[in-house]
């Protein structure tokens, strides 16, 4: 992590650095507030972290704030989350109810007045603008695959959408027909000077990984997700089932839980009950971002089995890391993984299997495409490119 913007300069270079810090000049002053609901676990969290910190950095004075919620209210929320990517639901009048008192609780002790400019993150602090004066512009940035949302949810979801002034969304794919409303594509990022980003030597990451009982004596392949039913980790213990008859491997699944998501204790749980008594199979259930980059770096091949994914910063990381990744071809992966160029996309397990197998019998191909994969990242989806993104869509905004 770093606070400022001219650190990125090794990687970035110093005139697309020079060209933000002039890109925000017009923006000095401004008070921007982003407000999600929660501050770690998960891609929103991960991106906010560093953002913010560099939109203060290019003068853009930039609050990142938390919708406080009970269990209750993020049980509703989860279920909305399920329900954007296409699950049914039971829209209650007692989850409305849940969902919108929050809301209301919490814009009493926000005091968000005055501001330029306000970003809410995904469905949680959605229903905020209702009780608020609108005095600036209110954006809607949604991070969830809406490439088929249920209906009925959305239909409901979209009296509060309308009030705001624009929406963002991760690719063209999620713009919804039925809302006239601007929208702007900005990709999410990663940030490459953070402790789950940055370079590690060989020896370090040896010797990280061997403190959570991951030893590099064999390949190793991993996932690194929230436990979540979405992000398939029994699936991805299937494919490991026929991959093992062909390439002698291990399989590391790493997570951890997000406070705002309920359903990832079940989700563990069912997972460990699946791979009892496996000794190939490690799940570490640990939150520690130099964890994730260790074993990112070391993997011979990472899989992000998605059923569905807003965008999947894991494979971005993975990319920038030079591993090769097998993921499922679904929501904003294929923007990252080229099939074939720097990893392969996959539609079912046999696939997922085939994929990882090839690649773990041929280590040239790996090393190919996991160049490739860098050089994707590079161009395409590091923070100071987000950075630029938030920059046009706010001065646009605020003439
Ligand atoms: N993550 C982590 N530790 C874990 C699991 C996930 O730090 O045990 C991070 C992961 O490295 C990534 C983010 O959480 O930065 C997940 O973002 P992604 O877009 O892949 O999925 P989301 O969780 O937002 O659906």
């Amino acid at each position: 992590m770093t606070l400022s913007l001219k650190d990125y300069s090794s990687i970035v270079g110093e005139k697309l650095v020079d060209e933000i810090y002039e890109e925000a000049a017009p923006l000095e002053g401004k008070h921007v507030e982003h407000i999600n609901s929660t501050f770690y676990g998960g891609g929103v969290a991960e991106i906010l972290s560093s953002l913010t910190l560099l939109m203060n950095d290019v003068g853009i004075k930039t609050g990142w704030r938390l919708l406080k919620g009970h269990q209750d209210f993020f049980n509703v929320t989860k279920k909305f989350h399920n329900s954007l990517q296409g699950e049914d639901i039971i829209l209650s009048e007692d989850k409305k109810k849940i969902y919108i008192e929050c809301n209301e609780i919490n814009s009493i002790i926000m005091h968000i007045h005055p501001l330029d400019a306000i970003i809410i993150h995904d469905p949680q602090p959605l229903p905020l603008i209702n009780f608020y004066k609108k005095t600036q512009p209110w954006i809607w940035r949604c991070h969830i695959d809406l490439s088929s949302p249920n209906k009925i949810l959305w239909n409901y979801l979209k009296q509060f959408i309308e009030k705001y002034d624009a929406v963002i969304v991760s690719m063209d794919q999620y713009k919804q027909k039925d809302l006239n409303k601007p929208y702007h594509i900005i990709p999410p990022s990663i940030d490459p000077l953070t402790a789950k980003n940055k370079f590690i030597p060989d020896s370090v990451v040896k010797r990280y990984l061997s403190k959570f009982g991951v030893d590099l004596d064999k390949p190793v392949i991993s996932q690194v997700s929230r436990f979540d039913k979405w992000k398939d980790p029994l699936g991805v213990v299937k494919a490991f089932d026929i991959i093992k008859k062909q390439v002698d491997c291990k399989l590391v699944l790493l997570g951890s839980m997000a406070s705002d998501d309920p359903e990832g204790e079940i989700i563990y749980n069912r997972l460990m009950e699946k791979v009892k008594g496996n000794n190939d199979i490690i799940v570490i259930n640990y939150a520690d971002d130099f964890l994730v980059n260790c074993l990112q770096r070391a993997s011979d091949v990472v899989i992000q089995k998605s059923l569905k994914e807003g965008f999947g910063l894991t494979v971005t990381e993975a990319l920038w890391k030079g591993t090769p990744v097998v993921a499922g071809n679904v929501g904003g992966i294929p923007l990252q993984v080229i099939d074939g160029k720097n990893g392969y996309l996959v539609n079912n397990i046999r696939e997922c299997a085939d994929r990882t197998i090839k690649l773990l019998k041929d280590p040239r191909l790996r090393e190919e495409l996991g160049t490739a994969g860098m050089g994707h990242v590079k161009k395409n989806f590091l923070i100071t490119r987000h950075l630029m993104d938030y920059i046009h869509l706010l001065k646009g905004m605020m003439k």
